[in-house]
């Protein structure tokens, strides 16, 4: 059997026109070069050809494999890079195109403790963050909390298995912190987590407090009562009515428990305010000169006075929530509606 080479060629090419995939080409390499295919056949049939021609036979054949795996090689070459195109084209991304809005927003504590902390920025305080794990020497003796006070019993504190140390009770050791390391005037806040042994709907082991501290001469309740007002206004966007009903703390005297006027029911009394129309939000007081005096502050010079907020209650009030679990079970169709 004799092949034209020119004829193959002719051939080849015309089937390799039609080939778009690699599959594709895989079916014309076989109808050549595969085990049945035209070329191998006529390598084959070198047998039935006549010893002196033979040799020509070989070559001619030969040659014209050559040639058709040379035309294969190049259609399969092209195709790949067809294919790299291809996918170069699917997988190309636009890096100006504008970002989607990101998915998530912040937690509503978190929200109201920004709230918080805008207003003080916006009336002069600087914020200070004290440790989490806090010196007892802080967080209750340099306060003018002695041994004996209820709040330092087991029920209540978190102590670490380390003398000295405990999880703070409260925001006010950032008190401490702020008067042993500035001199006055004195003008912070201090927000962050505090920790207690009290867990029920309307307590959890760790929530969030605002501490405020101002340090100068002649602060009088007078600046402490203007300061918070301001502050309650602003933080609930409308006009409250503030009162002011004496407390104790071991670090403050006078001592003072603020309240507002119910924002929920408008001051006719509701199950929020226990039908009584004030809600209480925070406490505050002039700074004891035994815990100005502990710090090395001259009390014939420099009076203070020191306020604290509970950051959660302040958003349940806010937002209107009424159990402070909420914030923390994370369920999104809670979490949604402070978006
Ligand atoms: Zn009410």
């Amino acid at each position: 059997m004799m092949l034209d080479p020119l004829e193959i060629k002719r051939q080849v090419e015309e089937d390799l026109k039609e080939v778009k995939s690699l599959q594709k080409l895989l079916e014309v390499k076989a109808k050549y070069i595969g085990k049945e295919g035209i070329i191998t056949q006529a390598l084959k049939a070198i047998r039935e050809v006549p010893q002196e021609r033979r040799k020509d036979y070989g070559l001619l054949i030969n040659t014209i494999k050559e040639g058709v795996e040379k035309l294969l090689r190049e259609k399969e070459e092209e195709l790949r890079h067809l294919e790299v195109e291809e996918r170069l084209k699917n997988e190309w991304v636009d890096m100006s195109v504008p970002l989607e809005p990101l998915v998530g927003a912040l937690h509503p504590v978190t929200q109201t403790l920004r709230r918080i902390k805008d207003i003080f920025i916006g009336m002069g305080f600087s914020p200070f963050e004290g440790p989490e794990m806090e010196l007892e020497e802080y967080n209750f003796d340099l306060l003018n909390i002695p041994k004996e006070h209820p709040a330092r019993e087991m029920q209540d504190t978190f102590y670490i298995n380390m003398e000295g140390y405990l999880l703070r009770t409260h925001t006010s050791p950032a008190q401490i912190r702020v008067m042993l390391s500035q001199k006055p005037p004195i003008q912070v806040i201090a927000p962050g987590k505090v920790y207690r042994r009290d867990d029920d709907p309307t307590h959890s082991p760790m929530f969030h407090q605002v501490e405020g501290l101002v340090v100068n001469e002649y602060v009088s309740f007078r600046h402490m009562k203007y300061t918070i007002e301001s502050f309650l206004r602003a933080f609930f966007e409308k006009h409250v009515s503030v009162r002011f009903r004496a407390s104790y703390f071991p670090f403050t005297e006078p001592s003072a428990e603020v309240d507002i006027g119910c924002v929920i029911c408008g001051g006719v009394g509701c199950r929020v305010c226990k039908g009584s129309g004030w809600l209480e939000v925070m406490g505050c007081g002039m700074v004891h000169p035994k815990v100005l005096e502990n710090c090395g502050i001259d009390t014939d010079i420099y009076q203070g006075f020191a306020f604290g907020m509970g950051v959660e209650r302040l958003a349940m009030l806010y937002f209107g929530i009424d159990n402070i679990k909420l914030f923390y079970e994370n369920h999104l169709r809670f979490l949604k509606q402070f978006i």
